[in-house]
Parts: C-alpha cells; sequence; structure tokens
C-alpha cells in the first residue's frame, strides 16, 4: 500500500480525508464520537465490544444492569468493573443492585 493509493473522500459531514482503504469511517467524526461515549474509551476494546454488544453505550443503561450481568459478558475482565463504578459514581449513578 503506497501514498498513491489513497484517494481523498468526503464523509455525510462534509469532512475531507484521505482513505487507502474501503473503509468508510471518517476520523474527524470518528473522533467527534469519542466524547459521548467517555466510559467506554476508558475500557479495554474486549470489554468496550462486550458492552456495545450488549447494547449498552451510554452510562444510563450500564446502570440497568447489575454487576454480575455485567461480569457474565464475553470479554468483560474483573479490572474492568471498577472503571465501571467509577465512570457510574461521576455521573451519580450507580449498578442496578
Ligand atoms: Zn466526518
Amino acid at each position: 500500500m503506497t501514498a498513491s493509493n489513497k484517494t481523498l473522500r468526503t464523509c455525510k459531514q462534509g469532512h475531507q480525508y484521505y482513505k487507502s482503504t474501503d473503509c468508510p469511517t471518517c476520523p474527524v467524526c470518528e473522533q467527534a464520537r469519542k466524547p459521548q461515549e467517555g466510559f467506554l474509551a476508558i475500557l479495554s476494546a474486549p470489554a468496550r465490544r462486550a458492552l456495545e454488544h450488549n447494547g449498552i453505550t451510554t452510562l444510563e443503561e450500564l446502570a440497568k444492569h447489575t454487576e454480575k450481568e455485567i461480569m457474565k459478558f464475553h470479554g468483560m475482565g474483573p479490572a474492568s468493573l471498577p472503571k465501571l463504578r467509577n465512570a457510574l459514581q461521576e455521573a451519580g449513578l450507580s449498578f442496578k443492585s
């Protein structure tokens, strides 16, 4: 793959970026998406995927589950639980008991 293979793309939001693959992901939109999913960003990739796979992309959604339910998700490790607990606490939320 060389630089000459890169093509200029424009995303739906009008951002222009160069990509050499068929991946349609715009880096600007990708970046803008992150703050909303702040608590997901602090997790390891497998843990994040586990939550997303179960439809949990917000702290409000996370608070509807118990710690036990979360730990059953494939990819979720014990190291992720304190991070999630802290994130919930900072938002004034907690796991379902
Ligand atoms: Zn974009």
